[in-house]
């Protein structure tokens, strides 16, 4: 659900009052293509701001990325590259391999994607149409509600539990015409995490022909040894995907790159319709040498769990201000305001600190602000400018 343009909507509505011909008379006699209904339900996504009101360039802790930037072995395997020429290998082949020699999967059971954005899209449009419902959380991530309505599919939410996920109701807004249920974990906006005995017990209690995709794209920030379980899950059923992204820990969200694992009749499914070179060169290559830099992975995940604990005590010391962190296991916290101090206020206290920040009102969340962990100086910086906003001293 993305925030609603109303610019575009004011844009839209005066172009179909004016345009008789494609506007008011679509119904009888069509002059000019026509979308599909369930295309202009969609709101575009809105992505995260790096820059001020006034133009200024913003330090951008809106998008989750990863703030040491990437792995210099992949940057360098990008730039070797050197012919643009020549199409990818269109089946990933020796991404594929190494994806699966780190997790122990398959190569066969791994389909890669142009982000995990269009692999969410496809397991949407493989398994549901019109007339079909595709379940995900409220407060999920805003892609679901996009891939579900892309395809003709009705996106229904389940309730939160305070911010996070929950298996009972998810499970409860199961109906016949349930087709996909989407699961981030950690979830985005909220970094809530579903333990891995609920997971269990939500695919457990879906019936065997609702595809089950567990959106990992923060599982590389748990600590050690903690895991959902989803991975195994996807092993062992037939109706379990799970996805994975290059975006967020190995910091290559600029080349595109995701994945995903489950039962090779699956990944056939997802194959036919994906892109076939949906993942250039360049990305291939450095995807490759990040796989094998898990140096940077764990460099990552340590500056991000450092920044998380402290900016989570940070804001729980504002809490008589009506600041709540709600708890995270991603790269990013998302922080309430529930007393005088706005969330509005707050992300125009930051902009003037020089930090852009996520305000998602068209996520249902405009009492909150999500803010990705950066580098320690910057989150000093973010911390000082919340309590002064707060009346208190840096
Ligand atoms: C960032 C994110 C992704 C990754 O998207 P890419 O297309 O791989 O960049 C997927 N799911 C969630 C929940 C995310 O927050």
């Amino acid at each position: 659900m993305g925030a609603i343009d109303w610019a575009r909507v004011a844009k839209l509505s005066i172009v179909l009052f004016f345009s008789g011909e494609c506007g008011m008379r679509r119904a009888t006699m069509s002059t000019c293509p026509t979308a599909k209904p369930w295309i202009m339900g969609i709101h575009a996504y809105t992505p995260g701001k790096s820059r001020a009101a006034d133009g200024r360039e913003l330090i951008k802790l809106s998008a989750n990325e990863n703030p040491l930037g990437s792995s210099e072995a992949a940057l360098q395997a990008r730039s070797a590259v050197s012919q643009m020429a020549p199409y990818p290998d269109p089946g990933a082949h020796e991404l594929r391999r190494a994806i699966g020699d780190l997790h122990g999967i398959d190569p066969e059971r791994i389909v890669c994607g142009t982000g995990s954005d269009e692999l969410l899209n496809l397991a949407a449009q493989a398994f549901a149409g019109p007339g079909d419902e595709v379940l995900f959380s409220r407060y999920s991530f805003a892609v679901y509600d996009i891939a579900a309505r892309r395809c003709g599919a009705t996106p229904v939410e389940a309730a939160d539990a305070d911010f996070a996920s929950d298996a009972d109701a998810l499970l409860n807004a199961v109906t016949p015409q349930t087709r996909v249920v989407f699961l981030a974990n950690p979830n985005n906006p909220t970094g809530t995490y579903m333990p891995r005995h609920d997971v269990q017990r939500l695919h457990a209690g879906l019936p065997k022909d609702v595809l089950l995709v567990v959106d990992q794209a923060y599982a590389e920030y748990l600590a050690e040894g903690e895991d959902d379980g989803g991975m195994e899950l996807a092993l062992r059923h037939d109706n379990v995907l799970v996805t994975r992204t290059f975006s967020k820990i190995y910091g290559l969200a600029g080349e595109r790159i995701g994945w995903a694992t489950g039962a090779p009749e699956l990944i056939d499914i997802l194959d036919r319709i994906r892109g076939p070179f949906n993942v250039t060169g360049s990305g291939q290559a450095a995807a490759i040498a990040a796989v094998a830099d898990q140096d940077f992975v764990a460099r990552s995940r340590e500056l991000n769990a450092s920044g998380l604990a402290a900016l989570t005590s940070q804001i729980e010391a504002l809490g008589n201000h009506g600041l709540r962190a709600i708890p995270s296991k991603a790269n990013f916290l998302l922080v309430l305001f529930e007393g005088d101090v706005t969330a509005p206020a707050a992300l125009d206290a930051l902009a003037e600190a020089g930090y852009a920040v996520r305000h998602l009102p068209g996520q249902g969340l405009p009492q909150a602000l999500r803010i990705t962990i950066g580098q320690p100086g910057d989150m000093k910086k973010v911390v000082a400018a919340l309590r002064s906003l707060c009346g208190e001293s840096a």
